[in-house]
């Protein structure tokens, strides 16, 4: 299968775009969307690019009984000069298929996964949003769709993708946030599905992060699901700390989610020959190293914040402070770097970003 057998029905009728000053995360959809259907025998079939629409779908489908799902959130970026920019979107379709590993659902094929997308965005352009700091969010994701009861891997799936315009995450410069250390809930443990993005990951984390919010926390800092005791992520976040100097990460141990921009910042670090180690870090170790003012900085990466300064921690009724409360200088630096690479306006010297090409007119038929 081919780009080429990208069927593609353009909408009727284009909808209002909502103002890209003013957008709110994940609550506007553009004019189209891409569907892939799966039928076992037959694997995948009939990639099309369709108006964005509802679904019809039998309430006996598998997703939502038993949660057969995964998906996948990246961006895409407008430059100065009017060029649409991914940032590393092969890593998003590779992770896509770990997480169908996982879930035991098939393989999909990255490369048409990718023009897909790429294809999408074509159709949808005008919907890259161009105010500074804003970004169109691509959620790719594919359901359990055959209508049965029993648990077992479904026979048949959909992969869609959806594209979002999303605002800047930081409106008023980048600013710290306070966290408290989970110790009673858990997120994922080794051999669960913590290291894939499938949805009942999310749905349990829930009831934590409403607790923490509550108590005036932006978000939670996971702990391992066995000892309670070292640390995993924070919040959806992989999570760093700059101890005396050096940069570490928890180890990817099989319950923690591999981000990409986890994998870019220390990339990033190893470049500018910054210390940095993946390790198991254990919560004593960041109280005993603030105690004895070693902890420069923490902070949490992401698509969508990419750095999430951590101003303070809460854990066993102690709180932290970690560089007064403020952003830290590898914290900003690593901000701006990955920020500016991501729009083209600084060097990118690992070819990390993927142009989207403008559209070929003789390519799309409206049918
Ligand atoms: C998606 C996600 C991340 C971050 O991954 P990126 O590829 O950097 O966006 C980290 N932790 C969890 C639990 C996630 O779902």
């Amino acid at each position: 299968m081919t780009e080429q057998q990208i069927e593609i029905q353009l909408t009727a009728e284009k909808k209002q775009k909502p103002a890209f000053d003013s957008l709110e995360f994940g609550k506007n959809f553009t004019d189209h969307m891409f569907i892939m259907d799966y039928t076992k025998g037959q694997g995948w079939h009939d990639p099309r690019i369709v108006p964005y629409q509802p679904l019809t779908i039998d309430p006996a489908s598998m997703v939502f009984h038993y949660g057969q799902t995964v998906f996948e959130g990246l961006k895409a970026y407008l430059t100065k000069e009017g060029e649409v920019l991914l940032f590393r979107p092969q890593k998003n379709m590779e992770r896509l298929n770990r997480s169908n590993e996982r879930l035991c659902i098939p393989q999909i094929d990255e490369e048409l996964a990718l023009s897909a997308l790429k294809r999408l965005i074509q159709v949808d352009r005008d919907w890259v949003p161009n105010v500074e700091g804003t970004s169109l969010y691509i959620r790719p994701f594919i359901i359990a769709t055959e209508p049965y009861l029993g648990v077992a891997p479904s026979k048949r799936y959909q992969f869609m993708i959806i594209l979002s315009p999303v605002g800047a995450y930081y409106k008023e410069g980048i600013n710290p946030v306070k966290i408290a250390v989970e110790s009673e809930y858990v997120r994922a443990a080794i051999g669960g599905t913590g290291d894939a993005k499938t949805a009942g990951n999310y749905a349990g984390s829930l009831k934590a992060q409403e607790l923490a919010e509550a108590d005036g926390y932006s978000q939670v800092l996971w702990l391992d699901g066995k000892e309670h005791r070292y640390i995993e992520e924070v919040g959806s976040m992989n999570i760093f700390f700059k101890i005396n100097g050096e940069v570490v990460t928890p180890v990817l141990n099989g319950s923690i989610l591999q981000g990409v921009t986890r994998d870019s910042i220390i990339h990033l670090l190893k470049h500018w020959e910054i210390p940095v180690s993946e390790k198991k870090i254990s919560i004593d170790e960041i109280y005993e190293a603030h105690k004895q003012g070693l902890l420069e900085e923490a902070f949490g990466t992401g698509t969508a914040a990419v750095i999430s300064p951590i101003g303070e921690l809460f854990w066993k009724d102690e709180k932290l402070s970690i560089n007064g409360g403020k952003t830290g200088e590898l914290s900003k630096k690593l901000y701006d770097t990955l920020t500016g690479i991501q729009l083209g306006t600084v060097e990118d010297p690992f070819g990390w970003t993927v142009k989207v090409k403008e559209e070929n007119p003789h390519l799309v038929k409206n049918s």
